[in-house]
């Protein structure tokens, strides 16, 4: 890697707290950033990301808790003296200035020389990849292009942390997705601790090392995005990532009785009270004939088979009245046999597919 690979600062968040009359914006929130880790807050609209991330940017004040960076207490410390790289949803560039004005302005405040001004300003804009575009206007610039200045502006003077509140948002889906991929490379080459703000569960999915889903101003789950997608820790980020359906539980002794039989389980179920079965519409499949002995069988009625060229979804209701999808492929030995409505069905998910939750909205996790 690069000499300045490793170098991010670890953030440490305890007990941050900010409320707004009545709104708790952040409940107490506890995080920790390890050194050049790409993390996520993602949650929806009004969950509170902003206002985490403005605090570590400074310009929120929480009305308790610490900040580290590293191992230095930041609360008290003005936005400047933060050392931050930060890009927004809206650009915030300069109209007025060039390309080059832009990018060179946290080093002109920063009072490098000007030599130094120079080469590091070329340096970033070949970064974004906007070599050579130095002296065009702000006006002249597409979307993307306005955006990559506004990053090469956030990382000119070398961050060891950078902050991104929903950067891609205002731009279309084709340029936002090529821009998720340019902007983890550009993480992994730069290797600062970078924070990054998404409502957009796919966007998180495909960027992170880890996501935090906020919601309400709490952690509702904090993992790896295989671990946040395969095993959400309760029913609001199941149903916030990926589709689910939901079917009661009950605990029965060492047993988990659902749609009652006893429900087959890799992992092991939450020390809750009442439970929830996770259903997404790809774990489950249909079944030919009762299920082996590492498969949970739901017998089901068919409301809906909708064809969609590479697969199918087909909507069902079981003998409880609680509805569901299926989704799978379309192969071609399958495709006469698809079930139609009215049909009985027998729909599997495979023990170590099989997720057990709170019914109860969880704590954080
Ligand atoms: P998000 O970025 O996840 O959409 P925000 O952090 O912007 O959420 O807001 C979290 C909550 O705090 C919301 O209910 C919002 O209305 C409230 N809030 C944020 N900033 C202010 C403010 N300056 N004054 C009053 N309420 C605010
Ligand atoms: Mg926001």
């Amino acid at each position: 890697m690069t000499e300045t690979s490793n170098r991010g600062l670890p953030i440490t968040i305890q007990g941050v707290t900010k409320t707004y009359g009545a709104v708790h914006a952040l409940d107490a929130v506890d995080l920790s950033v390890e050194s050049g880790e790409f993390l996520t807050l993602l949650g929806p609209s009004g969950s509170g990301k902003t206002t985490l991330l403005m605090t570590l940017a400074g310009f929120t004040r929480p009305d308790r808790g610490s900040l580290l960076f590293g191992e230095e207490e930041m609360i008290r410390m003005p936005p400047h003296k933060r050392d931050l790289g930060m890009v927004f949803q809206n650009y915030a560039l300069f109209p007025h200035m060039t390309v080059s004005e832009n990018v060179a302005y946290p080093l002109k405040i920063r009072r490098r020389p000007k030599e130094e001004i120079d080469q590091r300003v070329e340096k970033a804009l070949e970064t974004v990849q906007l070599g050579g575009y130095g002296e065009r206007r702000i006006g002249q610039l597409s979307g993307g292009q306005k955006q990559r200045v506004a990053l090469a502006r956030a990382i000119v003077f070398e961050p060891r942390i950078l902050l991104m509140d929903e950067p891609l948002s205002a731009l279309d889906k084709k340029l936002r997705d090529r821009m998720q991929i340019e902007l983890r490379h550009l993480h992994d080459k730069l290797g600062m601790t970078t924070v990054y703000v998404t409502h957009d569960q796919r966007e998180a999915l495909t960027m992170s090392d880890r996501i935090a889903v906020i919601n309400h101003g709490r952690v509702m789950q904090l993992g790896t995005p295989k671990q946040i997608y395969d095993r959400p820790a309760n029913r609001f980020v199941a149903d916030f990532i990926g589709e689910s359906a939901f079917l009661p539980a009950q605990r029965d002794g060492g047993r988990i009785l659902c749609a009652g039989r006893e429900l087959l389980l890799e992992a092991s179920p939450p020390d809750a009270g009442d439970l929830l079965v996770i259903l997404r519409p790809e774990r489950l499949q249909l079944l030919a004939e009762e299920a082996g002995d590492d498969m949970n069988s739901f017998s089901a009625k068919v409301d809906d088979v909708v064809y969609q060229g590479d697969s199918f979804l087909l909507y069902a209701s079981l003998e409880d009245g609680t509805t569901l999808a299926l989704r799978d492929v379309v192969r071609r030995d399958t495709l006469g046999a698809l079930p139609r409505t009215g049909d009985k069905v027998l729909l599997g998910l495979h023990a170590r597919d099989t997720v057990v939750i709170p019914a109860e909205e969880g704590e954080a996790a």
